[in-house]
């Protein structure tokens, strides 16, 4: 257990008033974003409990995890190229941003080679901006009905991630993660019927998490909240 005698540390403090506030959100799981943060960073955190850590880069994912406690879950967040997905594959928890049907088939390919089973989200693109990665609803529909991902062994599809616009209008934000979650919903009565596990929401970071929450969202990326803005 931490020790109170050791003062705690910003990041320890800023994780702690967030396990707080979140305590009464039942179902919602912290993933703490530490991309461009170090170990030893990421160590402060484990201390005070958290054990998923969210990373977007492969190479500095795979240094961390080398260095880190082995019960750390590292969640994947960033966009994914397929030529990458070997590196992760062995030890990584969830890949949130699975944004093509190319890059599943590549995650069960190495998956089954490790004999292994990979739980995915498939990303959705709602926001405005054209920079974002991730299936339109409608392309996720029809890529799902397909359902070659019935015949991926190596893969489990367990929800949806989403990244509302950049923005300060918060109506916005919040009618993007209610579509979202809609979307979520249509999905897994229709497609996911007989898929308990289908059942994970990744919506929300540092300036939108709270709407995420309100919306229905299980996970929250968590970064700058955390550990302090990213120079
Ligand atoms: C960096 C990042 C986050 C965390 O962002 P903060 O604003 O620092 O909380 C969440 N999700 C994704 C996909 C990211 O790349």
């Amino acid at each position: 257990m931490y020790s109170h005698l050791v003062p705690m540390t910003i990041i320890q403090l800023n994780l702690k008033a967030l396990q707080n506030e979140l305590e009464g959100s039942d179902g919602v799981q912290i993933v703490a974003v530490s991309k461009y943060y170090t170990a030893e960073h990421i160590a402060q955190a484990y201390e005070l409990g958290q054990r998923a850590f969210g990373e977007s880069y492969v190479h500095e994912m795979c240094k961390k995890h080398d260095m880190l406690p082995q019960d750390i879950e590292w969640h994947f967040i960033g966009h994914l190229q397929t030529n990458k997905v070997k590196y992760i594959a062995p030890f990584v928890k969830l890949i949130h941003s699975v944004d093509s049907m190319h890059l599943l088939k590549e995650i069960d390919r190495q998956a089954c080679k490790l004999e292994r089973t990979i739980d995915c989200l498939m990303e959705v693109h709602i926001a405005k901006e054209s920079t974002k990665f991730g299936f339109t609803p409608q392309e996720l529909v029809q890529a799902l009905e397909e359902r070659k991902w019935q015949d991926m062994k190596g893969v489990r599809i367990v929800g949806l991630m989403c990244m509302a616009s950049f923005t300060d209008n918060e109506q916005q934000i919040r009618d993007e993660f209610h579509a979202v979650k809609q979307l979520m919903d249509t999905v897994k009565h229709s497609i996911f019927n007989d898929s308990p596990h289908f059942c994970q929401l990744s919506m929300g970071m540092s300036h939108d998490y709270k709407i995420a929450i309100e919306e229905g969202s299980t996970l929250v990326r968590i970064g700058t909240k955390i550990f302090g803005p990213r120079f």
